[in-house]
C-alpha cells in the first residue's frame, strides 16, 4: 500500500492514508490544517512528509544573563515547565541574575582508523602533517575560512574495543554560527585517504562527535539564603534540602536521570523553540554527565562562605543559528528576533542558564511543597480538554478536580456529565 509512498504528492499520500488508518473527515482536516511552516517547506525537510506537528510555544519570562533581560521562546508539550522556568528565573534575576560563559565553540570531528600496523609511526606522522592536513579539511569547506572559521587542531587517541586497538584521529573545527555537522562530515570525509596513506590503516568511519566537550557553556547563580524561604519553611533550610538533593542525585543514578531530565526540560524547549538540532544537544549532555565514568548529575549546588546557595550548570552545547532548517522554519527564525540572542555563542548561554533555571525550580518545588501541586493546577486542564471540556467548562472542571484531589480521565467526564455537558 505504501510502495513508492516518498514519490506521491502529499495529496496522494493522505488519500493512501486515509484509506490504510480509515480516518475520518475530522481526522483528515487535522492533517490538512497548515501552520507557521508551510506544507511546501515542510515537503522538502524529511521524507513522506503529510503534516506538521504543532507543539505549543510560550515565552519563559525574568531571565537576566548577564546583566540582559530576555523573554525566552519555549516550545514544550509539557506543563509547568515555562512557569517553573519563569519563577525560578525571578528568584534568581533578585539575586544579581546569571552569570554565564563560554569556552568558545570549537566541534569534533572523528576518522576512526582500523588496521595500523605501527601506532607511535602513525602518530608521529599525523603530528608532523598538522598544517598539511588542517589545509586540506579547510580546503574542503573553504567558505568557512570566509567567515572566520575553519579546522584548528588535530589530536590522535588510541582506543581499545573489544576486538582490537584503533586510532582515533578528532579534528577540531571552529564552525562559527552553524552547527557544523555537515560541515564536520564533509572535512572529516576529504581527510579520510590522505590519513589513511599516513598511517597505513582503513580510515572505516568518519563523522562528528555528539560529545562537544571543547564547546561548552556555563551558567552561575548565587541566591541568598533569605530569598528561598518558602511558606512553611525557613530559606536556610530550604537552601540545605536543595544542597542534599544535589548530594543524592551525585550518588544515585535513579536520581541523576530525573534530576537531569528536569534540567533538559528547559533546554530542550528552548532549543526547540529555536530550530536547533535537540536530539544532538541531549545526547551531547548526557555523555557529558558520564564524563567521569559514571553518570552524574548535570549541575551541582552548593554553599558558599556567606552562606548563599550556589548553582553552577556546564553544558556542551552544540547550538546554532544558521544551518539545518533554522532559516527555513519561520518560528526559528522568529526566536531569535523575540529572544534578542545575537549569535550561537550567546544562546548556548542562553540555554545553559533556562536549564540551570529549570533544575532550580524543580528541586525548590521537591524540597518544599512537592511537585505536584504546581504540576497538576495545568495537568488538570489537560485532562479537563481530554475528557471533552470546551471554553469555560476547562477552568470549571479542572478546579473542581483540583478541589477534590483527583485528577483522572473518568472524574472529568463525570463532572462534565452531571453539569449538563456529554
Ligand atoms: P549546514 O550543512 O546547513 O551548514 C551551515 C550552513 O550555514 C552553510 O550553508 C553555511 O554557508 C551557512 N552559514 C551562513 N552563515 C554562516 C555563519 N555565520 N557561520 C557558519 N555557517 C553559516 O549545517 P551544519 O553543518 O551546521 O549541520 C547541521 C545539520 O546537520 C543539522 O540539521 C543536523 O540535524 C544535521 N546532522 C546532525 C548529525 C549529528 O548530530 N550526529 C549528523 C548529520 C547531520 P556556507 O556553506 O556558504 O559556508
Amino acid at each position: 500500500m505504501f510502495a513508492g509512498y516518498y514519490k506521491k504528492t502529499r495529496e496522494e499520500r493522505l488519500a493512501i492514508l486515509r484509506e490504510y488508518a480509515g480516518l475520518t473527515d475530522e481526522e483528515l482536516a487535522a492533517l490538512q490544517a497548515e501552520g507557521a511552516l508551510p506544507f511546501e517547506t515542510a515537503n522538502h525537510m524529511i521524507e513522506n512528509m503529510i503534516g506538521t506537528f504543532q507543539v505549543p510555544l510560550g515565552l519563559g519570562l525574568n531571565m537576566v544573563m548577564n546583566g540582559k533581560e530576555y523573554a525566552v521562546p519555549m516550545a514544550t508539550e509539557e506543563p509547568s515547565v515555562i512557569a517553573a522556568m519563569s519563577s525560578a528565573s525571578k528568584l534568581i534575576a533578585r539575586s544579581g541574575g546569571m552569570v554565564a560563559t563560554s569556552s568558545g565553540r570549537l566541534m569534533t570531528g572523528q576518522i576512526a582508523v582500523y588496521g595500523v600496523p605501527d601506532f607511535e609511526r602513525a602518530k608521529m606522522a599525523i603530528a608532523e602533517q598538522q598544517a598539511t592536513l588542517i589545509d586540506a579539511a579547510n580546503a574542503a569547506y573553504p567558505s568557512l575560512i570566509k567567515r572566520g572559521g575553519g579546522a584548528r587542531e588535530i589530536v590522535v587517541r588510541e582506543i581499545e574495543t573489544a576486538q582490537e586497538k584503533l586510532l582515533v584521529v578528532h579534528l577540531y573545527v571552529e564552525t562559527r554560527e552553524a552547527m557544523g555537522a555537515n560541515m564536520i562530515n564533509t572535512m572529516v570525509e576529504a581527510l579520510a585517504p590522505e590519513i589513511e596513506r599516513l598511517t597505513s590503516g582503513t580510515a572505516e568511519m568518519k563523522i562528528l562527535s555528539n560529545l562537544t566537550d571543547m564547546a561548552t557553556a556555563t551558567a552561575t547563580c548565587t541566591i541568598p539564603a533569605n530569598l528561598l524561604l518558602s511558606k512553611n519553611m525557613g530559606g536556610e533550610e530550604v537552601r540545605d534540602r536543595i544542597v542534599r538533593a544535589f548530594a543524592f542525585s551525585d550518588a544515585d543514578i535513579y536520581r541523576a536521570a530525573t534530576h537531569n531530565k528536569g534540567i533538559m526540560n528547559g533546554v530542550d524547549a528552548i532549543l526547540l523553540a529555536f530550530g536547533n538540532d535537540v536530539r544532538s544537544i541531549s545526547a551531547a549532555a548526557h555523555a557529558y554527565a558520564a564524563k567521569d565514568g559514571r553518570y552524574r548529575p548535570m549541575s551541582s549546588w552548593a554553599v558558599n562562605g556567606a552562606g548563599d546557595l550556589v548553582g553552577e550548570l556546564t553544558l556542551p552545547m552544540p547550538v546554532a543559528t544558521v544551518g539545518g532548517s533554522i532559516a527555513i522554519s519561520p518560528l526559528a527564525t522568529l526566536a531569535q528576533k523575540i529572544a534578542k540572542v545575537e549569535n550561537a555563542e550567546e544562546l548556548a548561554m542562553l540555554a545553559v542558564s533556562v536549564g540551570l533555571a529549570q533544575n532550580l525550580a524543580a528541586l525548590k518545588a521537591l524540597v518544599t511543597e512537592g511537585i505536584q501541586r504546581g504540576h497538576m493546577s495545568l495537568q488538570a486542564k489537560s485532562t479537563a480538554i481530554s475528557a471533552g471540556a470546551t471554553g469555560a467548562e476547562i477552568d470549571m472542571v479542572a478546579e473542581k478536580m483540583l478541589a477534590a484531589g483527583q485528577i483522572n480521565l473518568s472524574f472529568a467526564k463525570e463532572i462534565i456529565k452531571q453539569n449538563g455537558g456529554t
